[in-house]
């Protein structure tokens, strides 16, 4: 760790544990994490009080596997775009179910950002003006989506980690963080284990910023890296007391690589939307064109929710292939089309034995993203004060689904925005009593060394497993009333089972799967519970017994902690939207299909 940190050994604890007293605990090191410690140094924050703290490597974090683009209107493209037309957009795609005022933060931001960006040194890729150039994106009004190749999210992750550098902000790799300490009202900091040590860590922190990603790593197929985006920044949020809010949204990219084809680390990795937008179609296997049936207009290009669930329904009424999947195919297209503009698609499927310029690729869809996430005010902060939530751990930008591109739009927004509330507010947070965070760390320091080199009888990354398929075959695609609350009921078994693990010491990976099952239940009951509450289909939640979206659920689910520990369902409306977003709502902007890219 960088030694700017002030530490020390504590002794209270027969265990032994390091103490790092810095007044703020950034949780995650991805692109969120890092603009928001940028951020905090820009404003005057010294970087020795800040630290950053990533479960993997330095520079190792989700955002990197971000491909396609980040969204803000510029208008290098499309003159008359502006940030009004891109909420409007945001909002429309959210199904009106978006926190409004959390859109129009990122999207009157974006355009300032995206310039920032640039300064900064992110390799855009650029129109032959040399401007950055901006495509279009499903259901985006405008060119507006800013990209570099299609490594965007690692070239946004490497300009975000040398501003740190440059700045001298603190990092520290492999740190997991399991529990978040308050005094009921005010963070006082969090508990976590050096994966490579097994030496426990108590941060004192006036201040702790969640930037821990998302949830879809939790489904049996899905497009995230192994063991990331398991629930770990919503979980810690709610167990410490914050709100969480729209969890049951969660969206299922129409084409991930089917496992049972092409081989198990396969599986569920995306196809990408490029091939549709340059004129894939998709067959059942019986050799329909089935969008025919759903999309007539738009066909393979319509959002990825209808498409998803128009392939969800081809494989349950069994006209799927036999691996569980539908054909893509492009090969209509020219030979050195294909290869020019899907290169990295064909080189993959090469590799796999498949030539895609002559034959079809196998796909099912694969969840990708959870839309719900910590509900936080207009500064990123949950109700538990001094702490934040921002990027993909947040809720409330994204509604009843996410425009693709808006995600990493989110990271910086937030991440900018919460830095700078931080940093006005840093003084004057008080520092009350901070005796209840060595108590409140040493209990869960305890149960942490219990859990270590435990004797039961369950493998935590075989309930894992089982807890992924039980969220694909429970809460998937299409849900219904009996399957939800028959997955509630296996939930609960394996809440038990779960109480009884066999894991190995603290360097062990049964350690991290025992912790991350503890947020993965978490997680899950929220997504099983939320969509059972929600009697209507909006977005990307798909009720076959209620296939209609109802005006009376235009409201937010919310998730909360009651004082003997179990979780609270109650719903609240959803906020209006400026006028200016209004307007552009109005004005009923709107893509034109045949020019997605
Ligand atoms: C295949 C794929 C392609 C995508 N393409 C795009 C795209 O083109 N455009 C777009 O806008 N979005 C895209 N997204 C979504 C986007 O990549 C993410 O939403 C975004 O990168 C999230 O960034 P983040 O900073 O919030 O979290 P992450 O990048 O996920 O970082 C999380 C950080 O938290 C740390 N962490 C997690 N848990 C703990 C813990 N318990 N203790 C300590 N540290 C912890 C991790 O180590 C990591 O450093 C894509 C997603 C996928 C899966």
């Amino acid at each position: 760790m960088n030694n700017a940190s002030r530490r020390e050994t504590g002794n209270a604890a027969e265990l032994g544990y390091e103490h790092v007293e810095v007044p703020v605990l950034v949780v995650g090191a991805g692109a969120a994490g890092a603009r928001a410690a940028i951020e905090l140094v820009e404003q005057g924050v010294e970087p020795a009080d800040v630290l950053v703290i990533g479960k993997r490597s330095h520079g190792d974090a989700h955002t990197t596997w971000a491909r396609g683009g980040i969204n803000g209107a510029l208008g290098t493209r499309d003159p008359e775009d502006d940030w009004t037309i891109h909420a409007a957009d945001t909002i429309a795609e959210g199904h009106h179910l978006n926190d409004p005022a959390a859109v129009e933060v990122m999207t009157s931001r974006m355009p300032r950002l995206l310039r920032e960006l640039e300064r900064w040194g992110m390799a855009f890729s650029r129109t032959d003006a040399g401007e950055i150039d901006q495509r279009y994106f499903g259901a985006q009004s405008y060119r507006r989506t800013a990209f570099a190749g299609d490594y965007t999210g690692e070239a946004l992750l490497s300009t975000l980690v040398e501003q740190a550098q440059r700045r001298e902000i603190p990092y520290r790799e492999n740190v997991f963080v399991s529990r978040l300490v308050t005094d009921g009202e005010r963070v006082l900091g969090a508990v976590g284990t050096d994966l490579d040590t097994g030496e426990f860590v108590v941060f004192d922190s006036r201040v702790v910023v969640l930037a821990a990603g998302g949830y879809t790593g939790l489904y049996d197929r899905h497009s995230s890296r192994d063991d990331e985006n398991t629930g770990d920044g919503p979980a810690l949020a709610y167990l410490a007391g914050a709100t969480l809010m729209d969890v049951e949204f969660v969206q299922f990219h129409p084409t991930g690589m089917v496992g049972d084809r092409y081989g198990e680390q396969w599986d569920g990795r995306l196809v990408t939307e490029a091939v549709r937008g340059e004129g894939g179609r998709l067959y059942n296997a019986d050799g329909e064109r089935f969008m025919e049936r759903y999309s007539p207009d738009q066909m393979e290009l319509d959002a990825r929710d209808v498409v998803a669930r128009a392939i969800a329904r081809e494989i349950r009424e069994g006209r799927g292939t036999e691996n569980g999947g539908v054909f893509l195919d492009i090969s209509h297209r020219d030979r050195g089309f294909i290869e020019r503009r899907l290169p990295r698609m064909t080189e993959r499927f090469a590799d796999l034995g498949v030539d895609i310029a002559t034959g079809p690729m196998e796909v099912t869809p694969t969840a990708h993203y959870g839309m719900g996430g910590v509900s936080v005010d207009e500064t990123g902060e949950t109700d538990v004060a001094g702490l934040y939530a921002i990027g993909e751990t947040m809720g409330g930008v994204h509604g009843a689904n996410r425009l693709g591109g808006n995600s990493l739009a989110e990271t910086v927004a937030y991440g900018e925005l919460a830095g700078r509330a931080i940093a006005s507010r840093l003084d004057a947070v008080d520092r009350r009593d901070r005796s209840a965070l060595g108590d409140r760390a040493e209990r869960h320091i305890v149960e942490l060394a219990r859990l270590a080199d435990s004797d039961g009888r369950y493998d935590p990354e075989a309930l894992l497993a089982e807890l992924r398929e039980l969220l694909q075959t429970h809460a998937g695609i299409l849900r219904d009333e009996a399957t939800l609350a028959r997955g509630l009921d296996r939930l609960e078994r394996l809440r038990r089972r779960a109480s009884d693990l066999s894991v190995g010491p603290r360097t062990d990976r049964s350690y991290e799967f025992a912790l991350n099952l503890g947020f993965a239940i978490v997680v899950a009951e929220a997504i099983l519970r939320g969509a059972r509450k929600r009697t209507e289909s909006r977005g990307a939640h798909a009720r076959t017994d209620f296939p209609d979206e109802r005006p009376r659920w235009r409201r937010n689910v919310l998730y909360a902690r009651d004082s003997v520990g179990a979780m609270r369902l109650s719903s609240a409306p959803v906020g209006t939207p400026s006028d200016p977003v209004q307007r552009a709502l109005d004005a009923g902007y709107a893509l034109e299909y045949h020019h997605l890219e």
